[in-house]
C-alpha cells in the first residue's frame, strides 16, 4: 500500500475522536509545563544551540562519531582541528549558556590553529574533548560495563521505573564477534537479575542475519533465542527482541514464532520484542504477533517505537531501487501511525505494550487510548531522553520503562549519532518543544486532516531519484517471499539454458555482417535522435521483463550471486535509459551564433559499422552498454561479447531484435580473440569500442595505427591497479566492509575491485584482525544459493592462473586470512588477504579474489608510488579528515576515487566510470560523453538571403532600408 493510501485508511480508523483528541493535547501541554522548574541539561541545550545541519552541527556530530574511538593521539589532534576548522562556530541561543560557552571556546580553538606553528594549549583541548564528547556519550550510556550499570542503576532506583539493559553497540561482523556478544548477554543476565530486563540485538547474534542468508543463520539463531530465552526465564527477568531494519523484519518475526513453540520457553511470559510505527506493514506485524501468541497460548511483551533507521531506510530503497519506501516519508504519517499502532496493541489480548517514546503527544494519546488504565502499559524512554515527559507520567503514577544502553564509549558511538540526530533534528518534538513552538500540540490526526496527504516532497521515490533517467526498480530481497519466489523461478530459467561450446563465425560470415550493417546504415543514419531514443528505453523495458532469464544466465554462465546478478541486469537496463536521454539532448540539430542572413546547424550523427568487444565480467551491463551506446549515436553495431560468455550476448541481441531494432543494424559475432581482431582489422570498420585487458587493448590500438584509409575512434576501457589508502580515523567496521565488498565481491572479478590495501600501521591494529576474521565467514559456493557470498572464477584456464599468482604472493608475504574452501571445483578459489609489507607494490591487477596488504607510515608516498605504475581506474579512501580527503584524492590518479564507501558498484550517470593511463582511453561508461565519442560531428552553413537582399532582415520593425523608401 503506498503511503498516501496508507495514511487514508488509518485516518477512517482513527481511534481518537475530537473530543479524545483535544485532551490529548491538554494532557501533554499539562506535562511539559512541569518542566520549567527543572535545571536544565548540558546536551538539550548544546543541541538547542546549533542546527544539526548547519556547519557547527555536522562537526559536532562527526567528532562524536570519530574522536573517541580514533587510536593515535596525533591524529586525533589532527580531528579536531579538522572540524573546529569547518565551522564559524555562531549560536543565535542568547540565553543558553552551554551553547554560548562551546561557541566561545571553539572560536578561540579555530584561532589558534590559525597562528601559524601554534598547537592548543592543552587545557582547552582537555574542555573541548572531556566536557564535550565525554559529556556527550556519558549523557546517553547507562555504563561502560554491566556491573557499572547496574551499579548506577541500583543508585538511582526509583519507584515505578524498571531498566532494559542493552549491551552493545552494532552488529556482528564475525562469527568471533557474534560468540563474544552471546556470551556478553549470558553473563550479563546474571547481573541483571532482580535489577531490570534485557534487550537482545540479533545482528549482534550472527554475522550473516540477512534474509538472503536464512539457510545459514536461522537455526543459530534461533537456538540463541532459545537459550539467552532459558537463562532469562530462570533467572526471572524479561528479554526482548530489539528492532533493526525493514529487511530483517520478517526472519525477525519468523524466529520469534519459532521461539515461541521451544519447549524450554513454554509457561513464560517474558519473551518481546520491539517494533516500529515508521513502517507501513506494522499493522500486519501486531496482527500476526497476536495471532501466534494466541496459537501458543502465551503473551508477548510489545514495545512499539516511531523507529531507529529512518534516513538508513529511506538510502536503502532508493539505492537498491526498490518500488517504494518500507516507511513513511513524513514524521507526521509516523506520529499518526504510532497512535493507530498502539490502539491496535492495546486491543490485542495476547499482547502487552510498552510504549517507547518522548514525544508527549503520543504518549499522552496512548494515556488517552488505555482510558488512564496504568495497569495496561509501560511506557519507555532512553537513557539521557525525554526526562520530563516520563517524569511528569511517574508523579501521575505511571510505570516508566529505561532503555539503558552499556558498554565502551568508543563501542557506542554510532548509538550516540543517532540519538544525536533525534534530539536534534528540526522535525524531533524534543527540539521543536524546547524552542516553545505551540504546534508540537497539534494531533497529528488534525494535522494531516487539515492538509493535503502527500509524502514528502524532498524525498524521492526510488523509481525518480535521477533527474536524468528512471531509475531501474529490484526485488527486495529483504522479504521471505520474494527470495523464495525469485529463487525457483531463476532455477527453472536455468534448466532450460544450454550452455554449450560455440565456435569461431567463419570469415565469410564477418564480411557478410559487414556487408549487411553498411546497407542498413543508410537507413539507420536517417532516423531521428528521438526515434533511437525510443527503441532503446524499449529495450531496457524489455530487459526489465526478462528479469529473471536474464538472471539466470548471468548465474548459469558467468557464475554471478544473486546480488552481482541483480545489480548487474540493473546496470544494463540504467545505460539504456541514461544514454537514451543523452541522445535526445545531445543528437539533435543545434543552431549556432550567426550573422544576420546566415544558418549554421551543427549536428551529430553515427559515424558508420561500430565493433563493439565486451570481456566475460560484465557479460550483461558492459556488452549492453556499449552496443547502446553506439546505437543511440546513429551507428550500426557488430557485437562480440567474450567467447566466455557468449549465450548471454547471443540472448541479449535477440532481445534487441525483439524490441524493434532491424537486424542488420545490430548483429552478433561470436568467438575468441581471433574474431575479435578480424573484426576490429577489417576496413570496414569505422570506429571500435573495446573494454577488456590493457594487452588486447593496445594489440587493437596498433592494429588500427596500421590501417590503411581513415582513421577510426577507439574507445578503450581496460585494466587497473586499484588500491584503497586507510589512516587511523577511519571506523574499523565500515572499513571491514567496504574492503571484503571491494575486493571479494564478484570473487575479485571486477576492473574497479581493490587490489591493495594500503593501511597506516596504526590502524592496522585494528582493522586487520576485524578483515581476518571477515575474510573467514565468507561463503565460497555454487552462485545458484542466495546465501553464497563468493562464486566461482569464470574459467579453469584463469582460475589456474590466479592460483599459481597466489602460491608466488604465500611463498614471499604472510597470510593474513584465507576463506574456507568446501568445493572440489578447480574454479573456486578462497578469498585471500597476504601480507606484502616488505615488498613493492605490484605492477599488475591479479584478476581474482586476492587482496594484497601494505602497512605503511605514509599514506602520501605510497599514493605516489601507486601512481607511478601508470593505471588510473580506481582508488578508495578512508579517513575522517576532511584535510586528507581533499589531498589524497588531488595527488590520486584514478578516473573514480572512492572517498569512506566501497569502491565497486559504480551507477550509471551518477558515478560515471572509467580511468586514464594504462586504464583506459576515456570517455566515460554512463557519463555525459560518452555519446559523443561514438559520433561524427558536421556543421551545415547556409546562405539565407535572396540573392541582392536579405528579405527577413529587412522586414523587421524600425530597421533601415536604405534606398528611397
Ligand atoms: P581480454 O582482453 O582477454 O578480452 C576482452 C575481449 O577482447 C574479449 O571479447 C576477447 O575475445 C577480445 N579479444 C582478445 N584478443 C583480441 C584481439 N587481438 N583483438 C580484438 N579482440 C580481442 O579481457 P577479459 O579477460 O575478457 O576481461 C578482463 C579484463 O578486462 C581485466 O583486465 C579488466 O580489468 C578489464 N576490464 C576493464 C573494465 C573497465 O571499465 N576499465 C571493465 C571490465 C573489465
Amino acid at each position: 500500500m503506498n503511503e498516501v493510501e496508507h495514511v487514508k485508511t488509518i485516518l477512517a480508523n482513527y481511534p481518537l475522536d475530537k473530543e479524545a483528541r483535544f485532551r490529548v493535547s491538554e494532557r501533554a501541554a499539562r506535562w511539559l509545563s512541569q518542566k520549567s522548574d527543572k535545571k536544565s541539561d548540558f546536551v538539550t541545550d548544546l543541541l538547542q544551540g546549533f542546527e544539526l545541519n548547519s556547519p557547527e552541527g555536522r562537526s559536532m556530530m562527526e567528532l562524536a562519531e570519530a574522536y573517541l574511538r580514533v587510536p593515535d593521539p596525533k591524529l586525533q589532534k589532527q580531528l579536531l582541528r579538522d572540524k573546529i576548522s569547518a565551522a564559524g562556530w555562531h549560536t543565535n541561543s542568547a540565553n543558553n549558556n552551554v551553547a554560548r560557552f562551546t561557541a566561545r571556546a571553539m572560536k578561540l580553538a579555530k584561532s589558534l590553529y590559525q597562528t601559524p606553528a601554534s598547537s592548543l594549549s592543552v587545557p582547552v583541548e582537555k574542555v573541548i574533548t572531556k566536557t564535550l564528547m565525554e559529556k556527550l556519550a556519558g549523557h546517553f550510556v547507562c555504563g561502560r560495563t554491566i556491573t557499572e550499570a547496574v551499579k548506577n542503576v541500583q543508585n538511582n532506583a526509583r519507584e515505578r521505573e524498571v531498566y532494559s539493559f542493552d549491551m552493545l553497540g552494532e552488529g556482528a561482523r564475525t562469527y568471533e564477534d557474534a560468540t563474544r556478544y552471546f556470551n556478553v548477554y549470558l553473563d550479563a543476565i546474571a547481573h541483571i537479575k532482580g535489577v531490570g530486563n534485557m534487550s537482545v540485538k540479533l545482528s549482534a547474534l550472527h554475522p550473516h542475519f540477512e534474509e538472503t542468508h536464512r539457510d545459514i543463520c536461522f537455526d543459530d539463531l534461533l537456538q540463541k533465542i532459545i537459550l539467552l530465552g532459558k537463562n532469562c526465564k530462570d533467572a526471572g527477568i524479561n528479554m526482548r527482541i530489539d528492532a533493526e531494519e525493514e529487511r530483517r523484519l520478517d526472519m525477525m518475526i519468523d524466529l520469534v514464532d519459532h521461539a515461541s513453540q521451544a519447549p524450554e520457553l513454554q509457561n513464560w511470559d517474558g519473551l518481546g520484542l520491539a517494533i516500529q510505527a515508521y513502517l507501513k506493514r506494522t499493522p500486519h506485524t501486531i496482527e500476526r504477533l497476536q495471532t501466534i501468541a494466541k496459537r501458543d497460548n502465551r503473551s508477548f511483551g510489545v514495545r512499539l517505537v516511531k523507529g531507529a533507521y529512518w534516513d538508513t531506510e529511506i538510502k536503502y530503497a532508493q539505492e537498491m531501487g526498490h518500488e517504494d519506501f518500507p516507511v513513511f516519508t513524513r514524521k507526521r504519517h509516523t506520529d499518526l501511525s504510532y497512535v493507530y499502532c498502539a490502539h491496535l496493541l492495546l486491543e490485542a489480548p495476547n499482547l502487552r505494550p510498552a510504549f517507547g517514546s518522548h514525544n508527549a503527544m503520543s504518549l499522552a494519546a496512548v494515556v488517552e487510548l488505555a482510558n488512564q488504565d496504568k495497569d495496561l502499559f509501560e511506557t519507555q524512554r532512553l537513557v539521557g531522553m525525554g526526562d520530563d515527559v516520563h517524569e511528569a507520567m511517574r508523579d501521575e503514577g505511571y510505570n516508566i520503562g529505561v532503555y539503558a544502553p552499556v558498554g565502551a564509549h568508543e563501542d557506542l558511538l554510532p548509538y550516540l549519532v543517532r540519538r544525536l540526530l533525534e534530539n536534534g533534528a528540526n522535525t524531533s518534538f524534543l527540539k521543536q518543544s524546547g524552542q516553545n513552538d505551540d504546534s508540537v500540540f497539534e494531533e497529528p490526526y488534525d494535522l494531516i486532516k487539515n492538509s493535503d496527504i502527500k509524502p514528502h516532497d524532498y524525498i524521492k521515490m526510488p523509481v525518480d531519484l535521477y533527474k536524468t533517467h528512471r531509475n531501474s526498480l529490484s526485488p527486495d530481497l529483504g522479504h521471505f517471499e520474494v527470495c523464495t519466489s525469485l529463487q525457483k523461478s531463476i532455477n527453472i530459467h536455468v534448466q532450460s539454458i544450454k550452455i554449450d561450446e560455440i565456435t569461431n563465425d567463419d570469415t565469410g560470415a564477418l564480411d557478410q555482417k559487414f556487408e549487411n550493417a553498411h546497407k542498413a546504415f543508410q537507413k539507420w543514419r536517417l532516423t531521428t535522435a528521438n526515434d533511437r531514443a525510443d527503441l532503446l528505453e524499449k529495450f531496457a523495458d524489455t530487459l526489465n521483463d526478462n528479469r529473471d532469464i536474464l538472471l539466470g544466465y548471468l548465474q548459469a554462465e558467468a557464475g554471478k550471486t544473486i546480488h552481482d546478478a541483480i545489480a548487474e541486469w540493473r546496470e544494463a537496463i540504467d545505460f539504456c535509459r541514461y544514454y537514451a536521454r543523452c541522445a535526445r539532448l545531445d543528437f539533435i540539430p543545434q543552431s549556432l551564433n550567426s550573422p544576420e542572413g546566415e544558418t549554421n546547424i551543427y549536428t551529430r550523427e553515427g559515424r558508420g559499422v561500430f565493433i563493439t568487444i565486451a570481456p566475460w565480467n560484465f557479460p550483461l551491463a558492459i556488452f549492453v552498454g556499449q552496443v547502446v551506446a553506439a546505437l543511440a549515436a546513429g551507428n550500426c553495431v557488430i557485437a562480440k561479447p567474450s567467447e566466455e560468455t557468449p549465450h548471454i550476448g547471443d540472448f541479449v541481441i535477440k532481445l534487441m531484435h525483439k524490441s524493434g531494432f532491424p537486424k542488420d543494424v545490430v548483429t552478433i559475432a561470436l568467438g575468441d580473440g581471433k574474431v575479435g581482431a578480424y573484426l576490429t582489422n577489417h576496413p570496414k570498420c569505422d570506429g571500435i569500442a573495446f573494454t577488456g585487458s590493457f594487452t588486447t587493448g593496445k594489440i587493437i590500438q596498433r592494429a588500427i595505427a596500421a590501417r590503411d584509409g581513415a582513421m577510426i575512434p577507439f574507445i578503450a576501457e581496460t585494466a587497473g591497479l586499484n588500491a584503497m589508502a586507510v589512516d587511523s580515523t577511519a571506523l574499523p567496521e565500515q572499513v571491514v566492509d567496504d574492503i571484503i565488498h571491494s575486493a571479494f565481491g564478484s570473487a575479485g572479478q571486477r576492473c574497479s575491485a581493490l587490489r591493495i590495501l594500503i593501511i597506516e600501521d596504526k590502524a592496522a591494529k585494528n582493522i586487520l584482525p576485524l578483515l581476518s576474521n571477515a575474510i573467514r565467514i565468507l561463503k565460497v559456493d555454487d552462485p545458484s544459493s542466495f546465501s553464497t557470498d563468493v562464486g566461482p572464477i569464470v574459467s579453469n584456464k584463469q582460475a589456474k592462473d590466479i592460483k599459481r599468482s597466489v602460491s608466488e604472493l604465500k611463498a614471499q608475504g604472510s597470510v593474513i586470512a584465507e576463506a574456507p574452501l568446501n568445493t572440489k571445483d578447480p574454479r573456486y578459489i578462497a578469498p585471500i588477504a597476504i601480507d606484502m609489507s616488505e615488498y613493492d607494490f605490484p605492477n599488475e591487477e591479479i584478476f581474482g579474489p586476492v587482496l594484497q596488504v601494505y602497512r605503511v607510515k605514509s599514506i602520501k608516498d605510497s599514493i605516489e608510488a601507486i601512481n607511478k605504475k601508470g593505471y588510473a581506474l580506481t582508488f578508495g579512501i578512508h579517513t575522517r579528515l576532511g584535510s586528507n580527503m581533499r589531498m589524497y584524492a588531488s595527488m590520486i590518479n584514478a578516473g573514480n576515487i572512492y572517498i569512506n564507501r566501497g569502491m565497486t558498484g559504480a551507477v550509471v550517470g551518477v558515478q560515471p566510470f572509467g580511468g586514464f593511463g594504462l586504464s583506459g582511453t576515456g570517455p566515460k561508461a554512463g557519463g555525459p560523453d560518452m555519446l559523443r565519442a561514438f559520433a561524427r560531428e558536421r556543421v551545415i552553413t547556409t546562405d539565407i538571403t535572396a540573392a541582392g537582399g536579405n528579405a527577413s532582415l529587412v522586414a523587421k520593425d524600425e530597421t533601415s532600408t536604405g534606398g528611397m523608401a
